[in-house]
Protein backbone atom coordinates (compact mmCIF):
# COMPACT_ATOMS: atom_id res chain seq x y z
CA UNK A 1 0.00 0.00 0.00
CA UNK A 2 2.73 2.20 0.79
CA UNK A 3 4.56 1.36 -2.27
CA UNK A 4 1.57 2.27 -3.90
CA UNK A 5 1.07 5.81 -2.45
CA UNK A 6 4.40 6.63 -2.98
CA UNK A 7 4.67 5.52 -6.64
CA UNK A 8 1.63 7.31 -7.54
CA UNK A 9 3.39 10.63 -5.81
CA UNK A 10 6.44 10.09 -8.08
CA UNK A 11 4.30 9.78 -10.65
CA UNK A 12 2.10 12.93 -10.61
CA UNK A 13 5.64 14.91 -9.50
CA UNK A 14 7.04 13.87 -12.85
CA UNK A 15 4.35 14.93 -14.87
CA UNK A 16 3.88 18.11 -13.00
CA UNK A 17 8.13 18.57 -13.83
CA UNK A 18 6.73 17.49 -17.60
CA UNK A 19 4.07 19.91 -17.95
CA UNK A 20 6.26 22.45 -16.04
CA UNK A 21 8.98 22.33 -18.64
CA UNK A 22 6.61 22.13 -21.64
CA UNK A 23 5.63 25.54 -20.81
CA UNK A 24 8.74 26.56 -19.79
CA UNK A 25 10.25 25.62 -23.45
CA UNK A 26 6.95 27.00 -24.94
CA UNK A 27 6.07 23.33 -26.34
CA UNK A 28 2.30 23.06 -27.56
CA UNK A 29 0.77 19.57 -27.95
CA UNK A 30 0.16 17.84 -30.93
CA UNK A 31 -1.05 19.21 -33.70
CA UNK A 32 -1.04 22.90 -32.45
CA UNK A 33 2.15 24.98 -33.72
CA UNK A 34 3.13 28.45 -34.39
CA UNK A 35 5.56 29.27 -37.68
CA UNK A 36 7.14 31.86 -39.81
CA UNK A 37 5.82 32.34 -42.92
CA UNK A 38 7.79 30.04 -44.89
CA UNK A 39 8.66 30.36 -48.60
CA UNK A 40 6.48 27.79 -49.77
CA UNK A 41 3.66 29.27 -47.99
CA UNK A 42 4.53 33.00 -48.65
CA UNK A 43 3.93 31.73 -52.25
CA UNK A 44 0.98 29.76 -51.50
CA UNK A 45 -0.81 33.49 -50.26
CA UNK A 46 0.59 35.78 -53.14
CA UNK A 47 -1.97 37.49 -55.05
CA UNK A 48 -4.63 35.90 -52.80
CA UNK A 49 -4.95 36.81 -48.94
CA UNK A 50 -1.46 38.50 -49.42
CA UNK A 51 -2.81 40.74 -52.28
CA UNK A 52 -0.95 43.31 -53.97
CA UNK A 53 -0.05 46.77 -51.93
CA UNK A 54 -0.92 44.49 -48.89
CA UNK A 55 0.43 46.56 -45.78
CA UNK A 56 1.18 44.30 -43.23
CA UNK A 57 5.22 42.44 -43.42
CA UNK A 58 5.26 39.13 -43.98
CA UNK A 59 7.29 38.56 -40.59
CA UNK A 60 4.28 40.10 -38.93
CA UNK A 61 2.53 37.45 -39.54
CA UNK A 62 2.47 33.38 -37.91
CA UNK A 63 1.45 30.12 -40.14
CA UNK A 64 -0.23 28.12 -37.27
CA UNK A 65 -1.94 24.76 -37.01
CA UNK A 66 -4.41 23.65 -34.68
CA UNK A 67 -6.59 20.29 -34.02
CA UNK A 68 -10.35 20.60 -34.26
CA UNK A 69 -13.43 18.34 -34.24
CA UNK A 70 -15.89 18.67 -37.68
CA UNK A 71 -19.29 19.01 -37.96
CA UNK A 72 -19.22 15.29 -38.09
CA UNK A 73 -17.31 14.92 -34.80
CA UNK A 74 -14.05 13.66 -36.48
CA UNK A 75 -10.66 15.12 -35.94
CA UNK A 76 -9.29 17.70 -38.44
CA UNK A 77 -5.93 19.40 -38.65
CA UNK A 78 -6.68 22.91 -39.13
CA UNK A 79 -4.50 25.70 -40.50
CA UNK A 80 -4.82 29.91 -39.90
CA UNK A 81 -2.55 32.38 -40.69
CA UNK A 82 -2.85 35.91 -38.14
CA UNK A 83 -0.78 38.47 -36.68
CA UNK A 84 1.68 37.35 -34.39
CA UNK A 85 0.47 39.39 -31.53
CA UNK A 86 -2.68 37.08 -31.07
CA UNK A 87 -1.01 33.50 -32.05
CA UNK A 88 -0.46 32.68 -28.11
CA UNK A 89 -4.82 33.50 -27.70
CA UNK A 90 -5.61 31.43 -30.93
CA UNK A 91 -3.47 28.47 -29.53
CA UNK A 92 -4.96 27.79 -26.21
CA UNK A 93 -8.85 29.33 -27.56
CA UNK A 94 -8.69 26.36 -30.27
CA UNK A 95 -6.71 23.98 -27.71
CA UNK A 96 -10.10 24.74 -25.31
CA UNK A 97 -12.21 24.17 -28.13
CA UNK A 98 -10.38 20.94 -29.14
CA UNK A 99 -10.93 19.53 -25.45
CA UNK A 100 -14.43 20.09 -25.31
CA UNK A 101 -15.30 18.38 -28.85
CA UNK A 102 -16.53 22.07 -30.01
CA UNK A 103 -17.71 21.75 -34.06
CA UNK A 104 -15.86 23.69 -36.33
CA UNK A 105 -16.71 22.63 -39.92
CA UNK A 106 -13.51 23.61 -42.02
CA UNK A 107 -10.31 25.31 -41.28
CA UNK A 108 -8.06 26.06 -44.11
CA UNK A 109 -6.12 28.97 -45.63
CA UNK A 110 -8.49 31.13 -47.57
CA UNK A 111 -5.99 31.30 -50.00
CA UNK A 112 -7.78 28.15 -51.03
CA UNK A 113 -10.57 29.99 -52.07
CA UNK A 114 -7.90 32.58 -53.85
CA UNK A 115 -8.61 34.97 -51.02
CA UNK A 116 -12.21 35.11 -51.68
CA UNK A 117 -14.24 36.03 -48.52
CA UNK A 118 -17.79 35.14 -49.32
CA UNK A 119 -16.55 31.65 -50.70
CA UNK A 120 -14.67 30.98 -47.66
CA UNK A 121 -17.61 31.88 -45.60
CA UNK A 122 -20.32 29.74 -47.83
CA UNK A 123 -17.65 26.87 -47.03
CA UNK A 124 -18.31 27.48 -43.29
CA UNK A 125 -14.55 27.93 -43.63
CA UNK A 126 -13.04 29.61 -40.19
CA UNK A 127 -10.31 31.92 -40.93
CA UNK A 128 -8.41 34.92 -40.21
CA UNK A 129 -5.96 37.18 -41.90
CA UNK A 130 -6.84 38.55 -45.46
CA UNK A 131 -5.69 41.89 -46.74
CA UNK A 132 -8.99 43.33 -47.81
CA UNK A 133 -11.46 45.97 -46.98
CA UNK A 134 -14.43 45.82 -45.01
CA UNK A 135 -17.27 44.78 -47.25
CA UNK A 136 -18.74 47.63 -49.05
CA UNK A 137 -16.30 50.23 -47.76
CA UNK A 138 -13.25 51.35 -47.81
CA UNK A 139 -11.59 50.96 -45.07
CA UNK A 140 -8.95 48.19 -43.88
CA UNK A 141 -10.62 45.31 -42.07
CA UNK A 142 -9.16 43.83 -39.12
CA UNK A 143 -8.49 40.70 -41.14
CA UNK A 144 -6.18 42.55 -43.08
CA UNK A 145 -3.39 42.64 -40.38
CA UNK A 146 -4.74 39.29 -39.28
CA UNK A 147 -6.29 40.95 -35.76
CA UNK A 148 -9.36 39.19 -36.37
CA UNK A 149 -11.11 35.73 -37.12
CA UNK A 150 -14.62 34.47 -38.37
CA UNK A 151 -15.60 31.32 -36.89
CA UNK A 152 -18.16 28.90 -38.34
CA UNK A 153 -19.26 32.21 -40.64
CA UNK A 154 -22.08 30.34 -42.60
CA UNK A 155 -23.86 29.63 -39.29
CA UNK A 156 -23.11 33.08 -37.69
CA UNK A 157 -23.92 35.37 -40.85
CA UNK A 158 -22.70 39.11 -41.33
CA UNK A 159 -25.81 41.19 -40.96
CA UNK A 160 -25.40 44.65 -42.54
CA UNK A 161 -27.09 47.45 -43.81
CA UNK A 162 -25.68 49.29 -47.21
CA UNK A 163 -27.58 52.59 -48.13
CA UNK A 164 -30.88 51.11 -46.53
CA UNK A 165 -30.69 47.42 -48.04
CA UNK A 166 -30.44 45.08 -45.36
CA UNK A 167 -27.99 42.53 -46.20
CA UNK A 168 -26.71 38.93 -45.02
CA UNK A 169 -23.55 37.65 -46.15
CA UNK A 170 -22.77 34.64 -46.74
CA UNK A 171 -25.37 34.06 -49.39
CA UNK A 172 -28.15 31.16 -48.07
CA UNK A 173 -27.48 31.82 -44.70
CA UNK A 174 -30.53 34.30 -43.41
CA UNK A 175 -31.91 31.80 -42.04
CA UNK A 176 -29.07 31.49 -39.63
CA UNK A 177 -29.30 34.91 -39.19
CA UNK A 178 -33.02 35.56 -38.17
CA UNK A 179 -33.69 32.58 -35.78
CA UNK A 180 -30.06 31.97 -34.11
CA UNK A 181 -31.11 29.59 -31.47
CA UNK A 182 -28.74 27.16 -30.24
CA UNK A 183 -30.47 24.30 -30.34
CA UNK A 184 -30.96 24.30 -34.16
CA UNK A 185 -26.95 23.91 -34.42
CA UNK A 186 -23.98 23.81 -31.94
CA UNK A 187 -22.17 25.77 -34.22
CA UNK A 188 -24.36 29.27 -33.15
CA UNK A 189 -22.84 31.54 -31.38
CA UNK A 190 -25.10 32.66 -28.89
CA UNK A 191 -25.50 33.48 -25.06
CA UNK A 192 -23.01 31.22 -23.26
CA UNK A 193 -21.38 29.14 -26.15
CA UNK A 194 -18.40 28.27 -25.20
CA UNK A 195 -16.27 29.55 -28.14
CA UNK A 196 -17.43 33.42 -27.54
CA UNK A 197 -16.72 32.63 -23.48
CA UNK A 198 -12.89 31.66 -24.60
CA UNK A 199 -12.66 34.48 -26.91
CA UNK A 200 -13.80 36.98 -24.79
CA UNK A 201 -11.72 35.82 -21.61
CA UNK A 202 -8.66 36.19 -23.69
CA UNK A 203 -9.95 40.25 -24.48
CA UNK A 204 -11.21 39.78 -27.96
CA UNK A 205 -14.55 41.54 -28.79
CA UNK A 206 -17.17 40.25 -30.75
CA UNK A 207 -19.26 41.34 -33.75
CA UNK A 208 -22.95 39.80 -32.47
CA UNK A 209 -22.36 42.82 -29.92
CA UNK A 210 -22.48 45.66 -32.50
CA UNK A 211 -25.02 48.05 -32.40
CA UNK A 212 -25.02 49.38 -36.01
CA UNK A 213 -25.02 45.90 -37.47
CA UNK A 214 -24.40 42.22 -36.78
CA UNK A 215 -21.27 40.20 -37.64
CA UNK A 216 -21.83 36.69 -35.44
CA UNK A 217 -18.76 35.14 -36.73
CA UNK A 218 -16.51 37.93 -35.85
CA UNK A 219 -14.02 38.45 -32.78
CA UNK A 220 -10.89 40.89 -33.29
CA UNK A 221 -8.35 41.91 -30.51
CA UNK A 222 -7.06 45.85 -30.39
CA UNK A 223 -3.26 45.78 -30.51
CA UNK A 224 -1.62 49.08 -30.00
CA UNK A 225 0.94 49.47 -32.48
CA UNK A 226 4.61 50.02 -31.18
ZN1 LIG B 1 -14.62 39.03 -39.66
Amino acid sequence: MIFAKIFIRRTITLCLCLCMAMAWMGAKPDGFSINKIDDALFARMKGKSYGAGCTVSREELRYLTVMHYDANGKVQKGELVCNKAIAQDLIEIFQALYEAKYPIERMVLIDEYDGDDEQSMRANNTSCFNFRKVAGTRSLSKHARGLAIDVNPFYNPYVHTIKGKQLIEPQGSSPWAINRDKKRNAMIIVGDDLCLKLFRQHGFTWGGNWRSMKDYQHFEKKIVSK
